[in-house]
C-alpha cells in the first residue's frame, strides 16, 4: 500500500524563505544566499517525507513566489512590458512580474480557488509567444535525485493554466484562452512525454460525493486512485478510523495494489510543524496535526491498509478524537443559546442608507470626495519590537501603552499634515487583523509558528477556533478613544468582521461554519456598540475575506452568502443612524456577489481595485442605485511603486465617469502595513493632491 503527498509548505518551519526573499529584495543579500536557503528547505522536506516512508514524494512544489507564475516562466509567457529578451528566466524578470519594479507595475494577483493563497494571473493573447524558458521543474527533480530521492514532479496542468489566466491588455475580453492549448502543449511535451494518465488523485474531503461516485460507478481498470483522505486545508488531526473505512471501501473497488493514500490537496494551505508549538495547551495540541504530522498520518493509514497497523498510534488518535467531543472547554451554553436565538430575524438597521448618510453628514461635515485610508500604517522594526517585548513581558504594560500611544500620535499628526479627512489610528497594536481579535475572544487558540503562505513572502498565522466564541472584554475601545482624543477630525474605529475572522481562521469542523460565524458576529456586535458608546462616529468593519468563503459549488453560493451577509448585519443592526459603518473588501471578483455586498447595508464600502481593470467599477453602478458611499482603491499598495498625483487624478476621473461625485471616496486599495513610510508619505501626498485637484474641477 503506497502513500503520496500532493505538496508541502514552502516557507519553512520558521519562515526561512520569507526572510531570505525579503532580504534579497532589500538588496541585503545575494541571489546565491537566497538560493542556498531554498535548496536547504527543499532538501529537508524531501528527506522528511522519505524518512516517513512516503512513496510518491512531490518535487517542483517549491516556489520563490507562486506556482502559477512558475508556469508562466516555464512557458516563457512574459508580458511585453517586462522587456524580457529571451533565455532562461532569472530573478529579475520573475520578481518584476510578481512585484512590479521602478517603472512597471506587477501582474494581477488573485485568489487560488476558495483559499487565501494568491497566484499571479497569466496575461495571454493570440500574440503571446511560448517557449521553454524555465527549467525549474526538471532542475528540482534532478536536485532531489542527486540527494537520493526519486520524486514526482508537479506541474500546473495546461488546461488549468489557461483557465486561470486572463486576456492580456488590448486583447478582447471574450478571447478563448483555451484556444492557446495547442501553443503551450509543445512546451509541456518537452518536459513530459505526455503519455496517458496512469493515476487519478481525488480530494475526498471537499469532494463529499466522490466516495459515493467511485463506489457506485466504479473506476477505470488498471488505473491508480490516489485517495486524498487527509485534509490539507485544516489543522485537525485526521479521524483515522473514519479514513481507514473510507479507504477500505475504495480498495474494494480499485483493488489493493491500485489504491494510494494521499492528502486532499497540497499541504501548503496548512501550518508546517506542530513540533514547534511548545506553548500550546497539551489537550488542544492532541487534537491537531500540521503538515509534518499529516505526512505521518498518510503513512500510518497506508501501513494500516497493508496490514501493518500501528495500534498504539491509532489508539492515541481515537482517544484524542473522543476528548475533543467531550471537552468542557469546547462548549459554552450561554453562547449556544444566544446564537440559537438569532434565528428568524433579519437584523437590519431601521433607516435606509440615504437617510443615514444624510444624518451622518450633518455630524461629520466632510468635503466631497472625502479622503481616508484603510486602517494600518507602516509597521516599523521598532514597533514590532515593542509588541514582541510586551508579549514576552520584557517591558511593562505602562511602557507598552506609552509606546503605542506615541505611535498613534505620530500617525494622527501625519494624517492631519497630509490633510486626510477621516483618520485612522494606524493599528500599531495589531500584529494581524484576525489574530488580534482572536487573542481577545474565547474559543480561540494560537500557535507560535503556524504560518500559512498568503502571497509571495507574505504569510498569515490563522488562529484556531476550537470552541464556542465569546467576548469577555472590550477589545479596541481604549485605543480608538485614545486616538480620537488626539484629533478633532473623525477617527475610524477599526474592526475585523465576523466572516473574515471565520474565513481567516482554522475553523472547528464539529459544527456548521455558519454557527461559528454567528457566535463571532455577536461578539463583534458588542464591540461595535461599545465603540459607539465611547464616542466613535465612524466604524469600519473589514470583511476582506467575504468572497473567499464562497463555496466552489454554485449550488451552495446562496446559502453561504445569506449567512455571511447576515452575520455582518448582526454586528451593527442596533446602532444609531448617525454612526457611519464602513466596510472594506480586499481584491476579489465582485461581479457575481454585488447584490450580497449591497445587502450588507454598510454606509461606505471601500474595495481593493487598483490592480484590476475598470470593469470592476461598472459593477458598482449597481451599488449607485443603492446610494452607499464607495471607495475603490486609487492606488496599489502591494507594490513599492509611488503613483503620481496625475495618475491618481486620472483614476478618479475614470471612476467619476461611472460613479456619482457625492458617493465617491478616495483611498488606497488596502492597509499600508507592509509599506515603508518613504513610500506611504509621497503616495498619500499625491492621493490627497489628486482629490483636491478634482474637487476644484467639479
Ligand atoms: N484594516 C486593515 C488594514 O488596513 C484591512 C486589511 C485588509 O483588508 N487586508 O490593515
Ligand atoms: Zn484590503
Amino acid at each position: 500500500m503506497a502513500s503520496h503527498i500532493v505538496g508541502y509548505p514552502r516557507m519553512g518551519p520558521k519562515r526561512e524563505l520569507k526572510f531570505a526573499l525579503e532580504s534579497f529584495w532589500d538588496g541585503k543579500s545575494t541571489a546565491e544566499d537566497l538560493e542556498k536557503v531554498a535548496t536547504d528547505l527543499r532538501a529537508s522536506i524531501w528527506k522528511q517525507m522519505a524518512d516517513a516512508g512516503i512513496k510518491y514524494i512531490p518535487s517542483n512544489t517549491f516556489s520563490y513566489y507562486d506556482q502559477v507564475l512558475d508556469t508562466t516562466a516555464m512557458l516563457g509567457a512574459v508580458p511585453e512590458r517586462y522587456s524580457w529578451t529571451g533565455g532562461e528566466i532569472g530573478f529579475d524578470t520573475y520578481f518584476s512580474m510578481a512585484r512590479g519594479n521602478a517603472t512597471v507595475p506587477a501582474m494581477e494577483m488573485t485568489k487560488w480557488f476558495d483559499t487565501n493563497y494568491h497566484f499571479i494571473v497569466p496575461e495571454l493573447g493570440p500574440n503571446t509567444k511560448f517557449s521553454y524558458a524555465s527549467h525549474k521543474a526538471v532542475n528540482e527533480y534532478k536536485e532531489a535525485k542527486a540527494l537520493g530521492v526519486d520524486t514526482v514532479p508537479v506541474l500546473v496542468g495546461p488546461v488549468s493554466y489557461l483557465l486561470l489566466s486572463k486576456p492580456a491588455k488590448g486583447v478582447e475580453k471574450g478571447f478563448p484562452l483555451l484556444s492557446l492549448l495547442s501553443s503551450i502543449l509543445p512546451v509541456y511535451k518537452t518536459l513530459t512525454s505526455l503519455s496517458s494518465v496512469t493515476a487519478y488523485g481525488f480530494d475526498l474531503v471537499r469532494g463529499t460525493q466522490t466516495l459515493g461516485l467511485v463506489t457506485s460507478a466504479g473506476f477505470p481498470a488498471g488505473k491508480y486512485l490516489f485517495a486524498g483522505v487527509v485534509d490539507g486545508r485544516n489543522i485537525w488531526a485526521d479521524d483515522l478510523a473514519t479514513s481507514l473505512s473510507t479507504l477500505q471501501s475504495l480498495e474494494a473497488v480499485v483493488g489493493k495494489d491500485k489504491l494510494v493514500v494521499s492528502t486532499s490537496c497540497s499541504l501548503m494551505h496548512t501550518a508546517v510543524d506542530l513540533v514547534n508549538e511548545t506553548k500550546l495547551d497539551s489537550e488542544i495540541k492532541s487534537w491537531l496535526a500540521f503538515a509534518a504530522q499529516k505526512v505521518v498520518e498518510v503513512d500510518a493509514l497506508a501501513k494500516a491498509l497493508a496490514g501493518q497497523k500501528d495500534e498504539a498510534y491509532f489508539a492515541a488518535n481515537a482517544a484524542a478524537q473522543a476528548s475533543r467531543k467531550s471537552s468542557p472547554r469546547v462548549t459554552n451554553e450561554e453562547v449556544q443559546k444566544a446564537a440559537a436565538a438569532l434565528k428568524g430575524s433579519d437584523h437590519r438597521r431601521g433607516t435606509n442608507v440615504s437617510a443615514r448618510l444624510d444624518a451622518q453628514q450633518k455630524k461629520l461635515n466632510l468635503p466631497i470626495l472625502p479622503t481616508t485610508t484603510i486602517g494600518s500604517f507602516p509597521q516599523t522594526v521598532e514597533l514590532r519590537r515593542v509588541r514582541r517585548e510586551y508579549k514576552a513581558k520584557k517591558i511593562s504594560e505602562e511602557e507598552y501603552v506609552t509606546a503605542i500611544k506615541e505611535e498613534i500620535n505620530k500617525v494622527v499628526k501625519l494624517q492631519e499634515e497630509l490633510d486626510i479627512d477621516v483618520l485612522v489610528h494606524g493599528e500599531p497594536e495589531r500584529n494581524d487583523m484576525v489574530e488580534y481579535f482572536g487573542e481577545q475572544l474565547s474559543g480561540f487558540a494560537f500557535t507560535a509558528n503556524g504560518w500559512v503562505q498568503s502571497y509571495g513572502s507574505r504569510c498569515v498565522k490563522p488562529p484556531i477556533i476550537y470552541g464556542d466564541v465569546s467576548r469577555p472584554n472590550p477589545m479596541t475601545v481604549f485605543w480608538s478613544k485614545t486616538a480620537q482624543s488626539m484629533t478633532s477630525r473623525p477617527m475610524k474605529g477599526m474592526l475585523t468582521g465576523p466572516v473574515t475572522i471565520l474565513n481567516w481562521s482554522f475553523v472547528r469542523n464539529d459544527q456548521p461554519r455558519f454557527e461559528t460565524c454567528y457566535q463571532i458576529a455577536l461578539a463583534i456586535k458588542k464591540e461595535v456598540e461599545d465603540l459607539e458608546a465611547g464616542g466613535i462616529q465612524v466604524i469600519q468593519i473589514d470583511e476582506a475575506a467575504l468572497r473567499e468563503g464562497l463555496p466552489l459549488r454554485k449550488a451552495e453560493h446562496a446559502f453561504y452568502l445569506d449567512w455571511a451577509v447576515h452575520s455582518f448585519r448582526i454586528t451593527n443592526c442596533e446602532i444609531q443612524d448617525t454612526t457611519q459603518i464602513h466596510t472594506h473588501m480586499c481584491y476579489s471578483n465582485f461581479n457575481d456577489i454585488i447584490h450580497s455586498i449591497i445587502d450588507m447595508d454598510a454606509d461606505v464600502i471601500t474595495i481593493e481595485n487598483s490592480r484590476s481593470d475598470e470593469k470592476l467599477l461598472s459593477v458598482f453602478r449597481e451599488g449607485v442605485k443603492y446610494g452607499a458611499g464607495i471607495g475603490p482603491g486609487v492606488y496599489d499598495i502591494h507594490s513599492p511603486r509611488i503613483p503620481s498625483a496625475e495618475e491618481i487624478a486620472d483614476r478618479i476621473d475614470k471612476m467619476l465617469a461611472v460613479l456619482d461625485t457625492n458617493i465617491l471616496w478616495v483611498n488606497p486599495d488596502c492597509g499600508l502595513k507592509t509599506r515603508k513610510y518613504t513610500e506611504v508619505k509621497p503616495a498619500l501626498t499625491n492621493m490627497v493632491s489628486a482629490a483636491k485637484l478634482i474637487r476644484t474641477q467639479l
